[in-house]
């Protein structure tokens, strides 16, 4: 393998091993004489690969029971709009948390459904800061509150959900979902597009209340958008993608193997805390969200001297450290760090922090 470490935001890195097996099993799939990408979705070889990623992801989350978990197409702003329209047919209102740019688009979408009432905001103090639990005021005749649990763009994250008053909670963690444990239980919905800690852009995952199975959909929703349909079909309802699919259910195992989402939870923890002390001890380098909402996935950060920003990340890349640039819509450094960024690419990320603000202070 190069020994280059890629911190992109998504698709992001994926383990050795993971992209090994996914070769060895490109060319011939246990030894059937096809490649994984030829395996119609309807075979029995695909329906083991299916039952076990979903075995797999029942055990690292411990998922209770009267959940579905579905493996479904486009991606996470597909699921922008596949809430709204199968929960809030009946009771077009929904609450919403706007904490970042992901939340914005969330509700953005849900507009086209009914009427969003903002519950919480961020977004006077540039979604630096979470709102504060006294700061919510939740409708109480909502359908759903929804919020995005780890802001990618500006690396604002929950480090635990909001109280949601008794509305099933819908919550977006695309960016984070399976770095610590989660309660399920006190979850409606869960959504989280693959390509940031899951495996390959392509897929995304549904854990859905089964309670909320039985709220009927605005009739124009398509069939493949309702969700009733997936679980009954147990995502098969068309021809999935099943090479996404595929390489996910790797990802559990390899998450599984390596001590499950509570060794990922400590992981996470020390290699952001690592970047946030280097960050935090000098003032070259700036991050500017409160501590108390700081995200473990994406690590955020500015030059106090912006002119540098180009030629940091030019001399990061030639040290072989990548996709560093931040989102288009803030600028700055984005250094994501998903379970599968070894502590080996943060040290070395670290190193060459040091070193530049050495030579450019
Ligand atoms: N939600 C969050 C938190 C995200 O980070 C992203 C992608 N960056 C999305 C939703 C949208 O996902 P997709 O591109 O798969 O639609």
């Amino acid at each position: 393998m190069s020994k280059i470490y890629n911190f992109s935001a998504g698709p992001a890195t994926l383990p050795e091993e993971v992209l090994r097996q996914a070769q060895i099993d490109l060319l011939d799939y246990q030894h059937s004489g096809l490649s994984i990408l030829e395996m119609t979705h309807r075979s029995k070889g695909f329906q083991q690969i299916a039952d076990q990623a979903e075995a797999d992801l029942r055990e690292v989350l411990s998922i209770p029971a009267d959940y579905s978990v579905l493996f479904l197409a486009g991606g996470g702003r597909t699921q922008f709009a596949m809430v709204p329209m199968n929960l809030a047919a009946e009771n077009p209102k929904m609450a919403y948390a706007e904490t970042g740019i992901w939340s914005e688009l969330a509700i953005q979408e849900a507009r086209i459904y009914g009427e969003v009432t903002i519950a919480a905001s961020s977004k006077a103090n540039k979604h630096t800061r979470l709102p504060a639990a006294t700061d919510w005021q939740i409708p109480k005749d909502a359908a759903y509150l929804h919020y995005t649990d780890n802001e990618t763009v500006h690396g604002l994250e929950f480090p635990s959900p909001p109280e949601s008053q008794g509305l099933p909670l819908v919550s977006d963690m695309s960016s984070n979902l399976l770095s610590r444990p989660v309660d399920i239980s006190r979850y409606g919905i869960i959504y989280a597009c693959a390509q940031k800690n899951l495996g390959p852009a392509g897929i995304t995952i549904v854990i859905i209340r089964n309670e909320l199975l039985a709220r009927k959909p605005f009739d124009f929703t398509p069939n493949m958008l309702r969700y009733a349909n997936q679980a009954a079909d147990k995502s098969l309802y068309n021809t999935p993608p099943t090479f996404p699919w595929y390489v996910a259910g790797l990802m559990f195992q390899w998450v599984k193997k390596s001590g499950g989402v509570e060794k990922f939870a400590e992981l996470n923890r020390l290699k952001s805390s690592q970047l946030y002390d280097v960050i935090d001890e000098s003032a070259f380098y700036i991050n500017p969200v409160d501590p108390a909402g700081r995200s473990r996935m994406n690590v955020v950060f500015t030059l106090a001297n912006p002119d540098l920003t180009p030629q940091f990340l030019q001399e990061a890349q030639k040290h072989g450290l990548y996709n560093l640039k931040g989102h288009r819509a803030v600028g700055g450094i984005r250094a994501s760090i998903y379970n599968a960024m070894p502590q080996a690419g943060v040290d070395a990320l670290i190193a060459f922090m040091r070193d530049f603000e050495k030579r450019f202070t």
